[in-house]
């Protein structure tokens, strides 16, 4: 529709978690939308009431939120529109578009069997039959048997399909529920939308439905004005884009039991919506000037169906983890603080509500901030500060401590080079320069001589800078640990415990 704006739509189908190709779909609408003033719809096409279940239209609802991505208008509900498109099988029927067919899917088989044609595909048996429509028959859309149909699409040119490869397709079922085709082209047309923008695997279909616009058109259909607008005759066809699949590091379409495809789990982990966005915007597009980084204003500017390309996108969950860290490395120390609430102060905080410290994990944050990636790593950066046990890591224990014959010493004599500050120069760098000293005592440099400390006090052997740490937490608690660790240590050379396999106490 030349110099109208945009009218672009999300039509999901809500037969399980939101898919991140889905999102990509969603967001390429969006772009288009808000590149130019246009309106974004959001259209639930849940006809197949077998496979679509209310929650799931939860679900894209509250990731599309998530994503900043609300529509315009919608969501509209194909279940609601059902009259509808009966009005368009009368039209369509009236207009000699549709034949009635009884066959079954097995006595086409066994004819086409008889006839040695090995491809499926339905024989045209009942195209000159004129049955009446009736129980038990489905209805086929009469195709072309000569020519081509054209697909325009931006981002693959011309793509011609010769109508005499094209079956006689069921528009609506013998239970007279009209299939995908139909619906979809109806409500488009309704809809008055200008680019149909979505996956590549739904280009074989789209010539059918080219097809259908094209009859409605020919008999002088008008829209029902169901977005507001006066009845109007059938718009001209809208333009295609059709985009390139997902793919995982096989280069193989990506499974919804396979690969970890749910947005909303990427939302539990704690990746940011605005790094989401920016990485989805990745799959298959790319700023002409390279950038691999760019907030959503850029996205719009930048952003053209044109530069889309078809080949297949890596979905690489490496790189949106990296992109998902340098989002947050780049936040303020604040922003980071309220982005971690939900981690730390929620039902699935590992420690008990009443032990989180709000004063102490902000002097933690700005160094918590520089060494995660998703907002999920950090209760595990933190808990050992409120939780009244650090949470002691096997693997690490043993490592750190039990294979060091050196770990005890040093612990021995941190502890009597701490108590030595506290109460008078707490400070990262006194303790910084004590653990120094407590190293050359037995010969060690600094980060060995730090293993078996950052062990006794916070259970692992990664974490935030320990000295900062040990400053934060105060000398009582650091004492406390180094203590109970080296009373662990004597218990389970007492007992001859190696320390491979933790005791069920570990203080
Ligand atoms: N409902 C279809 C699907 O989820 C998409 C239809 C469309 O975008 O045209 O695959």
């Amino acid at each position: 529709m030349p110099g109208e704006s945009p009218r672009v739509r999300f039509a999901p189908s809500p037969t399980g978690y939101f898919h991140v190709g889905s999102a990509r779909t969603a967001l390429f609408n969006w772009l288009v939308a808000r590149k130019s003033g246009g309106v974004f719809v959001l259209r639930i096409e849940d006809t197949d009431a077998e496979r679509n279940r209310e929650e799931w239209v939860d679900g894209i609802v509250a990731a599309m939120h998530w994503l900043s991505m609300d529509p315009d208008e919608g969501p509209f509900r194909q279940s609601d529109r059902i009259d509808r498109y009966h009005q368009a099988i009368d039209a369509l029927w009236d207009g000699g578009f549709l034949f009635a067919c009884d066959c079954s899917r097995d006595e086409v088989d066994a004819r086409n069997k008889a006839a040695g044609i090995a491809t499926p595909g339905y024989d045209g048996f009942c195209r000159n039959r004129d049955l009446s429509r009736g129980d038990d028959r489905a209805l086929r859309f009469r195709t072309p048997d000569a020519g081509v149909t054209t697909v325009f699409d931006v981002i693959r040119g011309q793509v011609e399909f010769p109508c005499s490869a094209m079956d006689d397709f069921v528009a609506v079922k013998a239970t007279g529920t009209p299939l995908f085709v139909l619906a979809n082209v109806v409500d488009d047309i309704d809809m008055r939308i200008s680019h149909v923008i979505r996956g590549e695997d739904l280009l074989p279909t789209t010539p059918k439905g080219i097809l259908v616009w094209e009859a409605l058109a020919s008999i002088g259909w008008v829209t029902d004005g169901s977005t507001g607008a006066a009845f109007e005759p059938t718009p001209t066809l809208p333009v295609f884009a059709h985009l390139p699949m997902l793919v995982n590091e096989q280069r193989k379409k990506l499974s919804k039991r396979r690969d970890p495809v749910a947005v909303e789990s990427y939302r539990d982990q704690g990746f940011l919506p605005e790094a989401f966005v920016n990485y989805l915007a990745l799959l298959g597009w790319g700023p002409p000037n390279g950038e691999e980084i760019f907030n959503i204003d850029q996205l719009v500017e930048w952003f053209s169906l044109e530069d889309v390309n078809h080949s297949p996108a890596f979905f690489d969950v490496v790189k949106l983890t990296h992109l998902n860290g340098e989002y947050i490395r780049a936040m303020s120390v604040d922003a980071f603080i309220d982005a971690c609430g939900p981690w730390l102060t929620g039902g699935s905080a590992p420690w008990p509500g009443a032990a989180f410290d709000a004063e102490v994990f902000r002097r933690l944050a700005p160094l918590v901030k520089e060494r995660v990636a998703v907002l999920g790593e950090v209760p595990g950066m933190v808990d050992f500060m409120f939780l009244d046990e650090p949470p002691v890591d096997d693997e690490a224990w043993a490592k750190a401590i039990t294979r060091d014959d050196a770990a005890e010493s040093i612990l021995v004599s941190a502890i009597a080079a701490y108590g030595a500050l506290a109460g008078t120069d707490w400070t990262s760098d006194a303790l910084h320069a004590a653990t120094l000293a407590v190293g050359e005592g037995v010969g060690r440099k600094l980060g060995k001589a730090q293993a078996p400390i950052r062990v006794a006090i916070t259970g692992r052997r990664v974490g935030p800078p320990l000295f900062e740490a040990l400053e934060v937490m105060g000398p009582e608690k650091v004492l406390a640990r180094l203590g109970s660790a080296l009373e662990r240590i004597r218990i389970d050379a007492l007992s001859g415990n190696s320390g491979d396999a933790a005791p069920a106490e570990n203080s």
